[in-house]
C-alpha cells in the first residue's frame, strides 16, 4: 500500500475503494483471487469494493435485449442458460452450503427477471433506454451478490449493496450523470451501518437510480466512474482500479505491443487519454476525485506485485514532450459551410447550438475562414444524430441551395499525442508530421489547444494503427 499518500488526518485505518473490472471477476478463479486481494488489504485498511459484471455478461445482456426487440424469442433463452451456468459455476465452486442456499435463489430471481423483461421486449418489439438500463446492469447485481458471498464463505463480514441506493443520477438513461449532493448523502447514509460494523461492502458498479428510484446506468465501462463517485462521497484516501493490464500504458497495448507502463500521470493527462479512447478508464472517472485530490491507482489483478500507475494532481517525474498516444478508431469529419450567407461567428454559433442541444461531443475542431467552413469530428455513434440535428438547424439555408452545405468525410480515426509537459517544447508537431509523412500517412486535419496538453490528427481509419505506431516510435515511448 502506498502509505505516503494516505490521509494522515484520519487517525484511523485508511479508506480504500477497490474496483474490479469484468476480467478481474470473469471466472471462479478470478473471483477467488479478488477475495484474496480484498482480504489482504482489509488487514491494514478499510476496504469498500465495487464490482463490474463478470466479463462478457453486459454485452450478452444488451444483445439479448436487442434480439428480443427484433422479435427473436429464442436468442434470450440461450443467454438465460449461459447466465445461469456462469454464475452457478461460481456458487458451486466457491460458496459454503449455507451461502449457496441463500444466494442461489436470489440469482434465480435475477435470471427470472431477465427472462420476463426480454419476453416483454419481444412482445412489444421495442426496448426503451429506461428498460435497457435495468436489464444491462443485472450482471453487476449478480456479481456483487456472489463476490460478497465468497468473502463471507472465507470468514469475512461482507454484504452486497445495490448502487441504486447510493448513486443518484439524472434520468439520461444509458449515460446518466450523477447528482453529486444527493449521491454524497445517500452513499454515506447507505454504507454507514456496514462500515460501523466493520463489514466489507461489495457495491454494484455501472448502475445508479434516478430521483424517482428508476434504475439508470453511467455509460459503458461506467464501473470505474462508480468507484470514484463512491470514493469522493466517502472522502476515501485512495481509489484502486484493478484491471487486466499493469497500468496506464504509453499506447493501447493491442495496437502497440511494445507500449510501456507509465508509473505516474496527472489527472489532466488521464482525462485527455480516456476522452480520446483509452479504454482503461471511463472518460468521467477522474472528475469526482480531482477537486479532493484523491489519488487513483490503476493496478493489475493478474499481477498485483506490480505497483501500477498513480494518477494524481501533477506527475512528479514530468518528462518533457509527448507521454502517451491514444486514438479513436471510429469517427467521421463533418464540414459545415456557411458560404456567403452566414458570417463565421453565426455559423459557429448555429453548429455548436445544434450539437449542444443534443449533448454531442466533438473530438476535434478546425476552421477555415477563407472558405467560411467549420470542420469537426464526431464519434461514429453520434454521426446520425449530429447530421439530423444540423440538417434541421440549417433547414432553410439548405433548401435555398448554395447558402450552406453539410458534408461528411466518413471513416476517419483521431490519433492524439498527450503530455502535460508538451507545453513550451518546440518542434513536437513537426516531429509527429515527419513521422507520419515518412510512412506515407496523409493528415486530414490537425488540432492543438492553447493549453498544449494534446495534439490531435485526423487520418484515414485504415491508417490509424500505423499512425499510432509511427508517433510512438518517433517519441521513443
Ligand atoms: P476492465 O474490464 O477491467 O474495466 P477494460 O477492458 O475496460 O478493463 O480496460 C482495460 C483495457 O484497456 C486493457 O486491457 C487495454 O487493452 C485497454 N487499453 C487501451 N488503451 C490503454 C492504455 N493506454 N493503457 C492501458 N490499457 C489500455
Ligand atoms: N459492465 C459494464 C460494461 O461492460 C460496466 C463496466 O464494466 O465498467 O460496460
Ligand atoms: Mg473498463
Amino acid at each position: 500500500m502506498q502509505k505516503e499518500t494516505m490521509n494522515p488526518g484520519r487517525g484511523k485505518r485508511p479508506l480504500l475503494v477497490m474496483k474490479f473490472g469484468g476480467t478481474s471477476v470473469g471466472s471462479p478463479e478470478r473471483m477467488q483471487n479478488v477475495a484474496k486481494l480484498v482480504q489482504e488489504h482489509a488487514r491494514d485498511a478499510e476496504v469498500v469494493v465495487v464490482v463490474s459484471a463478470m466479463g462478457g455478461v453486459t454485452d450478452m445482456l444488451i444483445r439479448a435485449a436487442n434480439e428480443a426487440a427484433k422479435g427473436d424469442r429464442e436468442h434470450f433463452k440461450g443467454v438465460r442458460q449461459e447466465l445461469a451456468r456462469r454464475h452457478r459455476e461460481v456458487a458451486d465452486q466457491l460458496l459454503t452450503a449455507s451461502e449457496q442456499a441463500s444466494v442461489l435463489p436470489r440469482l434465480a430471481e435475477q435470471i427470472r427477471q431477465f427472462e420476463d423483461l426480454c419476453s416483454g421486449f419481444a412482445l412489444v418489439r421495442e426496448v426503451t433506454p429506461r428498460a435497457m438500463d435495468t436489464l444491462s446492469s443485472m450482471g453487476e447485481v449478480m456479481s456483487a451478490k456472489l463476490q460478497a458471498a465468497i468473502l463471507r464463505s472465507l470468514g469475512a463480514d461482507s454484504e452486497a449493496v445495490d448502487a441504486m441506493n447510493l448513486i443518484i443520477t439524472d434520468d439520461n438513461f444509458g449515460n446518466a450523470s450523477p447528482l453529486m449532493e444527493e449521491t454524497i448523502a445517500k452513499t454515506r447514509q447507505g454504507l454507514a451501518a456496514l462500515r460501523k460494523r466493520g463489514a466489507i461492502p461489495v457495491i454494484t458498479g455501472f448502475r445508479g437510480a434516478s430521483r424517482s428510484g428508476v434504475c439508470t446506468t453511467l455509460g459503458r465501462g461506467g464501473s470505474d466512474y462508480s468507484a470514484t463517485l463512491i470514493g469522493a462521497a466517502l472522502d476515501a484516501d485512495e481509489v484502486w482500479i484493478w484491471t487486466d493490464v499493469d497500468g496506464v500504458m504509453t499506447a493501447d497495448p493491442r495496437l502497440v505491443p511494445e507500449a510501456r507502463i507509465l508509473p505516474e500521470i496527472s489527472y489532466r493527462e488521464a482525462i485527455e487519454l480516456s476522452f480520446f479512447g483509452a479504454k482503461v478508464l471511463h472518460p468521467k472517472t477522474i472528475l469526482p476525485v480531482m477537486k479532493k485530490k484523491i489519488p487513483v491507482w490503476i493496478k493489475n489483478s493478474f499481477n498485483p506485485a506490480c505497483p501500477g500507475t498513480k494518477i494524481g494532481p501533477a506527475a512528479a517525474n514530468g518528462q518533457p514532450g509527448v507521454k502517451a498516444i491514444t486514438s479513436v478508431s471510429k469517427a467521421h469529419l463533418i464540414t459545415v459551410s456557411g458560404r456567403e450567407t452566414l458570417s463565421f461567428p453565426q455559423l459557429a454559433a448555429r453548429v455548436f447550438g445544434a450539437l449542444g442541444a443534443e449533448e454531442i461531443p466533438t473530438l476535434m475542431v478546425t476552421q477555415s475562414s477563407a472558405d467560411n467552413v467549420l470542420c469537426f469530428a464526431v464519434h461514429d455513434a453520434d454521426l446520425k444524430r449530429a447530421k439530423a440535428k444540423l440538417e434541421k438547424s440549417f433547414e432553410l439555408e439548405l433548401l435555398h441551395d448554395a447558402r450552406a452545405a453539410i458534408e461528411v468525410l466518413p471513416h476517419v480515426a483521431i490519433v492524439v499525442a498527450i503530455g502535460e509537459n508538451m507545453k513550451g517544447t518546440p518542434g513536437l508537431a513537426g516531429r509527429a508530421f515527419g513521422a507520419l509523412g515518412r510512412r506515407g500517412i496523409n493528415i486530414i486535419a490537425i488540432a492543438q489547444g492553447s493549453t498544449e496538453l494534446s495534439i490531435s490528427f485526423a487520418v484515414k481509419a485504415t491508417e490509424m494503427k500505423d499512425a499510432v505506431k509511427a508517433i510512438h516510435e518517433e517519441f521513443q515511448l
